[in-house]
């Protein structure tokens, strides 16, 4: 009898730990429709219309399913255009997550990455990073400042549990040569362009060391907050036996403020946030908010948003979803690698990379091993990945040369939160195993018509065997 009791039972980590009460038909397009809909996108999966995919893996941004109590508390929303109780409700759970009294909602991250670093940044000024995201790059750059990335090196096949973290020697000589130039420094959790690896708390007291000898604040870009601080729980000595939520806290109390899209550990489809200690800075960014977004008590979302966000926000440091979304990640992971792959190790909780170019040495860097990779993937069956090799990092050559190449050619199996299961993902692997058993036969790709930044959403290609 004792040996059967419910805590003795074992509970498999990955098991989702909820049940489904809402459901959507996904799509099955035959090979044929599946070529048919690549062809007419010009070979980019960005330009392929939803509707023709049949597990969306692109991005973990904006596609979370939310919890029967979420869309419950969509009903209560208060439209007040000025003081609605949504906004009270939203800013009592942020002010007891961050600690950070003055809080701003926004219609998405980017939103608050144009208004801070607008504030904090002008001409000639520099933002340093673990690694600046694309939109929080764009918006430094805006600002007319310089964006330096100082991420930790790690070697290929290097395991660093904290691959996350800053580069804090890199910083200590930056500041030592230019902390006049020095603005902001930000500490991006996890590191999403880094790999989605998590920022240890030694590191953010490190760098916490560093910005306060030279009078620099210290932000977090928190839009995956709650996964660096399960991570950090697993991984780092002397926060083991804390909350997600209590490690969380740990990392925003270091900081001087924090903005995050809350597409992503927000558990929504749309949000974002700025949450900041400094009254002064706040005011100021109100009215920016004012000007840009809306009133400060809705900015650009509706009442009912931010009662979802309020939700998620209190649902998505559960230990129990933390351990089953890194325990998916680890599991998916391993079995992409017995499928053959080369996956990046260790993964972390929203994706899993996977190594294009050492799938495909045959391809050259200019050719988009990561684009030939993950369109096969599609036309094999109808999943769809993010290629995060030349075509997003390369860079073009200004005398009309061939691009200079992308660091690595990467492409992310990205895990839309709460939405798909564990058959979804063993669908995943069978498709990705038929891929890595022909891979030798792949070929590459050229780029036929491009714009200019983010050249991957809207750019045309053709198979370089047709051209
Ligand atoms: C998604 C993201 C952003 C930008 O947020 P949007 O909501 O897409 O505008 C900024 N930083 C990080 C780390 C992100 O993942």
């Amino acid at each position: 009898m004792s040996e059967l009791t419910s805590e003795e039972l074992p509970v498999p980590p990955f098991m989702e730990p909820f049940r489904i009460k809402a459901v959507e038909p996904i799509p099955f397009p035959t090979a044929a429709e599946r070529r048919d809909a690549l062809v007419s996108a010009g070979w980019n999966l960005f330009r392929v219309p939803a509707r023709a995919i049949t597990i969306d893996l692109l991005t973990d941004s904006g596609t979370a399913a939310m919890s029967a109590a979420q869309w419950s508390a969509l009903m209560v929303g208060d439209e007040s255009y000025a003081g609605a109780r949504s906004f009270e409700r939203f800013e009592t759970v942020v002010r007891d997550l961050t600690g950070y009294a003055e809080i701003l909602p926004v219609h998405q991250g980017r939103a608050a990455e144009r208004i801070l670093l607008g504030l904090l940044l002008g001409p000639g000024d520099i933002s340093v990073s673990n690694t600046h995201f694309d939109s929080t790059r764009a918006a430094v750059e805006a600002a007319g400042a310089q964006a330096v990335d100082l991420p930790v090196p790690v070697g290929p096949g290097e395991l660093n549990p904290f691959g996350g973290d800053l580069d804090t020697g890199r910083l200590r000589d930056l500041l030592r040569h230019s902390a006049d130039r020095v603005k902001c420094v930000v500490l991006t959790i996890t590191n999403n362009a880094g790999g989605g690896q998590p920022v240890s708390v030694r590191n953010v007291k490190a760098v916490r060391q560093l910005c306060d000898a030279h009078g620099v604040p210290l932000f977090l870009d928190a839009s995956r907050f709650a996964e660096n601080a399960y991570l950090i729980t697993e991984r780092e000595d002397g926060y083991r036996h804390l909350t997600p939520r209590e490690v969380a806290r740990v990392v925003f109390e270091l900081a001087d403020g924090c903005w995050a899209s809350l597409k992503k550990d927000g558990m929504a489809n749309i949000g974002g946030l700025v949450a900041l200690r400094d009254a002064g800075l706040a005011a100021r960014a109100r009215e920016q908010l004012i000007a840009f977004e809306g009133f400060p008590t809705y900015g650009g979302l509706a009442g009912r948003d931010l009662e979802a966000l309020a939700q998620g926000l209190l649902e998505v440091t559960e230990p129990d979803y933390l351990r089953y979304r890194a325990e998916c990640a680890r599991w998916f992971g391993e079995q992409l690698g017995l499928a053959g792959l080369p996956v990046l190790q260790p993964t972390g909780c929203h994706a899993v990379y996977v190594d294009a170019g050492a799938m495909l040495p045959h391809i050259a860097p200019q050719q988009l091993p990561a684009t030939a990779v993950a369109n096969a993937l599609y036309l094999a069956g109808g999943v769809r990945v993010t290629e995060l090799g030349t075509l997003v990092f390369g860079r073009r050559d200004p005398d009309g040369g061939p691009d200079v190449p992308a660091p690595r050619e990467l492409v992310r199996f990205t895990l839309p939160r709460r939405v798909y299961t564990l058959s979804h993902l063993e669908y995943v692997v069978d498709v990705a195993e038929t891929v890595s058993s022909k891979a030798d036969q792949l070929t590459g790709y050229h780029i036929v018509e491009q714009g200019g930044a983010l050249r991957q959403f809207t750019a045309v290609l053709r198979p370089a065997a047709e051209w």
